[in-house]
């Protein structure tokens, strides 16, 4: 154990020389293998949560290591203005595993990011500048990102986000018909919302999106940041549920760690895209390149979203006890409804070295875990919940 990390007051320290960001879990982490991560004390958690859903592949993967350790050595950085082999393998084996022939990428830095850069690419293809988004959605914190916020409280207060972009219910074809016309740009939209509280979509509802802006000459985009590379139990959202959007963004697990992200354009959208449209200093740097070819490797390899839907199948069939109303979501990406406040439960769970997340909808407990996540660790949630919930009083 690191001396120093028994003796100062890490949470202190961050206080002290750090913006409020989130609330903080009440420990200070120190390292993390697969499902499971370890305080500065040498307290074990199974994590569920993965860090706002980042590791994908669960904590420190061998693959991945290694692979940023040769880049690493090799070269850190440069910037796209030289090519590198890395980047173009590492596109290559995005668009085999989520994209089609004549699909193509371009990397930046994080969901936002890749957000903005995908309703710049539809203004872009269409001439057009508006864009429809959905309630309930969260698509970043940068302000074109968050202007396409569907979460009003994260838009509160906040100048300057623009006029351009329109909110309609999430799940209701009317509602998009009445906003989506000739001045309609995209259509951006999480296919699963997840901050919402792992909320599928209504059967018919994305294929209807996409022939209500085909029918007006507008993109689609899915904001694939939470819901892409295998944790729905597909490659990806157009995989499960059968719709191919003209754009779609990735982020959070894509490099398990190494903050990258990326914005996959099929034919149509790649095509409005001129030099010197979209640029980013350190998207597509080697490092993160690395790690995106090595993560995207191991799902493919693995056919991970296997693991996720089988392990969804397991969750759905065992979390039928008291306290739980139902399971939402898809995948690995689910929320489970419980009939009183989840903050409290979450709260016991960690106090149980288990780390799952909340939502907008206070009875939602949010689980992302790892693609790789096995059904023993499944068994010690379903333990440790049925005691809470027995133990806490219902409401
Ligand atoms: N889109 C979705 C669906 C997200 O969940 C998030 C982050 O939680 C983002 C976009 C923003 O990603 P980032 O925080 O990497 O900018």
């Amino acid at each position: 154990m690191n001396a120093q990390a028994k003796t100062v007051d890490w949470k202190d320290e961050e206080r002290q020389s750090l913006l409020p960001g989130y609330p903080q879990f009440p420990f200070v982490i120190a390292r993390g293998k697969g499902p499971w991560v370890w305080d500065t004390d040498g307290r074990r958690y199974l994590d569920l949560y993965g860090g706002h859903a980042v590791s994908l592949l669960g904590h420190c993967p061998n693959a991945v290591v290694e692979a940023i350790r040769r880049q690493a050595g090799e070269l850190l950085f440069y910037s796209t203005l030289a090519c590198h082999p890395s980047r173009s393998r590492a596109a290559k084996a995005l668009i085999a595993l989520c994209g089609e022939a004549g699909s193509r990428v371009f990397f930046c830095n994080s969901g936002a990011e890749a957000n903005e850069n995908a309703m710049r690419t539809a203004r872009l293809a269409t001439g057009r500048k508006k864009i429809v988004s959905t309630e309930g959605s969260f698509h970043g914190r940068t302000s074109g990102a968050l202007a396409a916020t569907g979460i009003a409280r994260y838009r509160q207060g906040v100048a300057g986000l623009g006029t351009d972009v329109e909110f309609s219910a999430f799940n209701d074809l009317e509602s998009a018909k009445a906003m989506i016309g000739p001045e309609t740009a995209g259509f951006i939209v999480e296919p699963v919302q997840g901050l919402a509280g792992a909320l599928p979509p209504a059967p018919g509802y994305l294929a209807g999106l996409k022939q209500l802006c085909r029918d007006a000459g507008a993109l689609l985009i899915f904001d694939e940041v939470q819901t892409g590379l295998g944790r729905l139990g597909a490659p990806s959202a157009a995989h499960a549920f059968g719709v191919e959007p003209d754009l779609q963004t990735f982020a959070k697990g894509l490099g398990s760690g190494v903050p990258c992200a990326a914005l996959l354009a099929r034919p149509r959208a790649a095509s409005a895209v001129r030099p010197g449209d979209l640029g980013s200093t350190f998207g597509g740097g080697p490092l993160a390149c690395a790690a995106i070819e090595a993560t995207l490797a191991e799902i493919s390899a693995g056919r991970l979203w296997e693991n996720a839907a089988c392990i969804e199948r397991l969750i759905r069939a065992e979390f039928r006890f008291p306290g739980v109303l139902s399971v939402q979501g898809r995948g690995l990406l689910l929320g489970l409804v419980l009939d009183r406040p989840a903050k409290p439960v979450q709260q016991a769970l960690i106090e149980r070295s288990i780390l799952t997340g909340t939502a907008e909808d206070p009875r939602v407990l949010r689980l992302l875990p790892p693609l790789t996540i096995g059904e023993s660790e499944v068994h010690l949630l379903r333990t440790e919940l049925i005691e809470i919930l027995l133990m806490q009083a219902a409401p």
